[in-house]
């Protein structure tokens, strides 16, 4: 009989009781974002008209490694938390290879990934600060449907822009936000000066993150007692997705294993920043050589072929200007699955991060996700969002490389959510009608060549 551990499990009384905020850690702080009119530094309460104050303050701290989970949002927690750290006993056997590969199972979240982690502290700060109202963009709607649970559970209103593509794409996701209570409109929309003039200049415009953002942000400025809340990118964002790698590290321990590696996808950088920086600590404070991969689409690829640039979080350039690897906020991504990494910039801290040599990335065409995807879902019994088979690839990848040089490595990846509403995505892969959309040199210089132009 095996007595071999496949699932390591914590009990809710080892949910983490502190996010841990990187950048009191880190020796080179990211850059400042600039005020867009006097291109001057922000200060938190330039951001206070827009975001919840508490919010707004973890955004700029870069002081205190530590910031407390309050308590009804630990309770919160305890719906789904601690997560399941789970050894890939089977995916390494089909690969033939002698690395340990384990991941943290973020799926098993009531609404299916790990955006839940923030949006319960967001909704619970905003109503702490007596905000009746909340508005969000939503890609593939995993945020606007985490945010929409989370609105509920502590009694807020939610308007949600959702991606064209998406919606259309992905109606299931629009029935759990109704479900929940949730106002859901695809972006661009006639609802918003920001979006109408989209639609007038290219009536066909399939919507974007960046389109959505510059929407709901209008909608929260011009609502009294409304404020607007995000689900990747931004630095309070990557906090409260700490306590991923927080409990993973805590359950790395159990198995007497510490990861060489560490690999998450990337959209905006919060479920890989999530699993990162907890790890990475150690090797900031301690000496530690762990590896931490990024692993982006090749159609949206700003960590490997964008540039460091101050740029803006949306379309409209309502946002402050962000020093960010970008592609441009002009960049329009192909209409690939995996809606959650169409985002056209990466956080500033993991920019910062990449841009110190802290982290690498790669890139992955279409195809080689879903075929890690399928593999995984054959092999360990979970189909896992189009997303997440990114970082999958990515694993795979590195655990071919182990076969190749007969190296034991320990290989860490984030499953950041199922992919049991993605189904229509599986059904055109397997359909063989999925195509890759690698980009050109020119494409990405035309966009960075737009923005370079538009900030001189
Ligand atoms: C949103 C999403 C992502 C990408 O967002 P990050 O902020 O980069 O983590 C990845 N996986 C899933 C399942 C998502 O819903």
């Amino acid at each position: 009989m095996s007595t071999k551990t496949k699932r390591f499990i914590l009990p809710e009384s080892e949910i983490p009781t502190q996010w841990y905020n990187i950048v009191a850690d880190m020796p080179n702080k990211p850059l400042l974002p600039l005020n867009p009119k006097t291109r001057q530094p922000l200060q938190a309460s330039d951001l206070y008209p827009i975001f919840a104050k508490a919010l707004a303050q973890q955004e700029m701290n870069q002081t205190d490694a530590w910031i407390d989970i309050p308590e009804p949002v630990r309770e919160q927690y305890k719906n789904y938390r601690c997560t399941p750290l789970v050894r890939a006993y089977e995916l390494e056997k089909a690969l033939g290879t002698p690395a340990h590969i384990y991941f943290k199972n973020e799926s098993v979240s009531p609404i299916g990934s790990h955006k839940l982690n923030s949006a319960l502290a967001q909704a619970y700060f905003c109503k702490q600060e007596g905000i009746t109202n909340i508005t969000t963009e939503t890609g593939a709607g995993q945020w606007g449907a985490a945010l929409s649970y989370a609105a509920k559970a502590f009694g807020l209103e939610l308007a949600v822009y959702m991606v064209k593509i998406s919606y259309e794409q992905k109606p299931y996701r629009r029935s759990i936000m109704q479900t929940f209570g949730a106002q859901v409109t695809a972006s661009p929309s006639m609802s918003t000066k920001a979006g109408r003039k989209i639609l007038t200049e290219h009536p066909n415009h399939q919507g974007s993150l960046g389109t959505a953002i510059s929407e709901a942000i209008e909608l929260a400025m011009n609502t009294p007692n409304c404020k607007y809340t995000l689900g990747s990118v931004l630095n309070h964002v990557t906090l409260h997705q700490t306590i991923i790698g927080l409990e993973a590290e805590k359950q790395m321990a159990l198995t007497g294993e510490y990861p060489d590696m560490v690999i998450g996808c990337f959209g905006g950088g919060s479920n890989f920043g999530g699993i990162s920086f907890p790890f990475m600590r150690h090797n900031l404070k301690s000496g530690k050589k762990t590896r931490f991969i990024a692993a982006e689409p090749d159609s949206c690829p700003k960590l490997t072929r964008g540039v460091f640039r101050y740029d803006f979080g949306d379309e409209a350039g309502y946002t402050p200007l962000l020093p960010m690897f970008t592609l441009g906020h002009n960049f329009a991504p192909a209409n690939i699955h995996a809606g959650g990494l169409r985002y056209h910039g990466a956080g500033t801290i993991v920019s910062q991060l990449l841009k110190d040599k802290m982290m690498e990335a790669v890139d992955i065409p279409q195809l080689e996700s879903f075929q890690a995807g399928c593999l995984f879902a054959q092999t360990e019994g979970i189909i896992p969002a189009p997303e997440s088979c990114h970082a999958i690839a990515a694993t795979i990848r590195e655990a071919n490389k182990c076969k190749e040089s007969g190296e034991e490595k320990v290989i860490l990846f984030n499953l950041s959510g199922h992919g049991l509403i993605d189904m229509a995505s599986y059904d055109k892969f397997l359909a063989g009608d999925l195509v890759n959309y690698s980009l050109s040199d020119e494409v990405i210089n035309e966009n960075i060549k737009e923005l370079d132009d538009m900030l001189k």
